[in-house]
């Protein structure tokens, strides 16, 4: 894992690159001078925050907005980093210890308000700080002609030269008029390494399929490629590895690839596949940094990834030449469970498990998205798109039914039952099966018993899955991962407000028991 990536996952507590920042987090880190655009909501933030800890001294940061650095400043002294801010809005305390902090070198990161760079005094400052990058977010601000012009930003050409080190800008507005005026006014005219490129990767086609056998999913999905290059992501080392023998007992040239290995075979697999032609790789998420292959033909998952970060940067391994590439998502109830266990098991403070389930939900809405995959996609980092023709969903346009009455059903289950139970028995009770796990809580006596006679185990397998997908109900670790209802579903219960469910998903459907991990 390189260095970056490790502190991405440490000290900011992701577990994959947003589109574009990888590159971005490269070239500042190495002292080249950047532009960026982002869009807003895209994760410009760690574009510079990173790189701040991967070079010496300390960064300076520009910034407009005063309670935004007051923020960015809390969350890293949370997380541990050294950082402050020098603001009107600071106490003179406040100011104090930063300065303590910058002289004696602690220091690794400085947000500065603009209006400070009028003092000679600043300047002075900086220059036996030890500053090694400066980093000017709201770029634009420097636009004499834009909405949002800042006249102190004009300063920052000036420091730049005095200092005589890297400048990254970042900005979300991306005309040209304005990004001439940045070049032009903090990089005095030579053009600085840009950043702009959309996140959208046309050429990868997108697919997810609800996961009811894997292991065959994979194999047809593989079987339709022979002779291309392609990774099988999968949730277990030992996937990974019966997925790797299935796929040669097919006849595929294969290689498994995992953390739990030794240096030695895992460069060997690394060598194998960019040197090889066809060959498919069953890795865990440890295959990826690094593998710089620009022909791999698809990408699968065999178990839904962590987060929809997770999934753009897998499938994005992908088609790097440009030309056609495949993906495909596998899912079940049992990954939502899985992914939900390891948020609430992990040492995250409660506030990062929050935002780690978000990350989760988003990628389940995306799984069980009703329109354009790529449209909610781009959506979820900030772009707008529109439909794609190079989806599933696109391909083939999900039908959808009005699924009111069986999410009530389901829910009235759970909340009969408490919020004790897993998705099994509350589905022993809907269609009115007493098993002696029923009988023993007499859940045969409930009102509840029976009314889901309708739907198959498999079909309310799917309506459970896409609950969970539209955040209706949430499994509880405290619970051993009973399903608790959430707000979100209080409307569809009292009867305002209706829901639409995907019927292929519920069709395809079938009784095969639920997939063990
Ligand atoms: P902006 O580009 O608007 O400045 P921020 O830097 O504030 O965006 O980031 C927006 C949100 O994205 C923040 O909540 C941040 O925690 C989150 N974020 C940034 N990078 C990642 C990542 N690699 N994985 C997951 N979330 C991320
Ligand atoms: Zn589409």
């Amino acid at each position: 894992m390189t260095n970056a990536a490790a502190l991405l996952r440490d000290v900011f507590g992701f577990d994959a690159f947003r589109p574009g920042q990888e590159e971005i987090v490269e070239a500042v880190a190495h002292g080249e001078n950047v532009l960026a655009i982002m869009p807003t909501g895209g994760g410009k933030s760690l574009c510079f925050q990173l790189p701040a800890l991967l070079r010496p001294g300390v960064t300076v940061v520009i910034s407009p907005l005063i309670a935004l650095m007051r923020d960015q400043v809390r969350g890293l002294i949370e997380t541990g980093v050294a950082a402050g801010a020098l603001t009107s809005a600071n106490t003179p305390e406040e100011n104090d210890a930063v300065f303590d902090a910058l002289h004696s070198g602690e220091l690794k990161l400085l947000y500065l308000a603009p209006e400070r760079l009028a003092s000679g005094g600043t300047q002075r400052m900086l220059a036996r700080a030890g500053v090694s990058l400066i980093a000017v977010d709201e770029a634009h601000c420097v636009s004499q002609w834009g909405h949002d012009f800042r006249p102190d930003y004009l300063r920052i050409g000036e420091l730049r030269r005095a200092l005589d080190v890297p400048l990254a800008a970042f900005t979300a507005t991306a005309d040209q008029e304005t990004r001439d005026e940045i070049v032009t006014r903090l990089f005095d005219g030579h053009a600085p390494r840009s950043f702009l490129r959309g996140f959208d990767r046309p050429n990868i086609h997108l697919a997810f399929q609800p996961k009811d056998s894997p292991r065959n999913q994979i194999l047809s999905f593989a079987a339709a490629r022979r002779g291309q290059s392609g990774i099988v992501y999968c949730g277990t080392r030992a996937r990974t590895e019966v997925l790797s023998q299935a796929l040669r007992d097919e006849g595929h040239p294969t290689a498994f690839y995992h953390g739990g290995m030794e240096a030695e075979p895992r460069r060997a697999v690394e060598e194998r596949f960019a040197t090889e032609d066809g060959l498919i790789v069953c890795a865990t998420v440890a295959f990826g940094m690094g593998v710089d292959k620009p022909d791999i033909r698809w990408v699968a998952h065999s178990d839904l990834p962590k987060s929809i970060e997770a999934y753009y940067q897998e499938i994005g391994r992908a088609g790097r030449d440009g030309a056609p590439a495949e993906t495909l998502t596998l899912y079940g109830a049992d990954d939502i469970r899985l992914r939900r266990a390891q948020i609430d098991e992990g040492l995250a403070p409660p506030e990062r498990r929050a935002a780690d389930h978000g990350r989760l939900n988003a990628l389940l809405g995306l799984a069980e998205a009703q329109g354009c995959r790529r449209v909610a996609l781009l959506a979820y980092f900030g772009e707008t798109a529109q439909p794609c023709g190079h989806c599933d969903l696109c391909d083939t346009p999900p039908e959808t039914f009005d699924g009111t009455e069986a999410v009530r059903k389901a829910l009235s289950a759970a909340l009969r039952t408490e919020e004790r139970f897993g998705t099994g028995h509350l589905i022993d009770i809907l269609r009115g099966k007493a098993t002696d796990k029923v009988k023993q809580w007499r859940h045969d006596a409930l009102p509840t018993f029976g009314v889901g006679k309708d739907l198959s185990q498999g079909q309310w397998q799917a309506v459970f899955r896409q609950m969970m997908g539209l955040d209706l109900m949430r499994p509880d670790a405290e619970r051993h991962g009973a399903l608790v209802m959430t707000d979100r579903a209080r409307p569809i219960l009292r009867g305002e407000e209706t829901i639409h469910l995907r019927r292929d998903t519920l069709a395809r459907a079938t009784d095969r028991p639920a997939v063990k991990q």
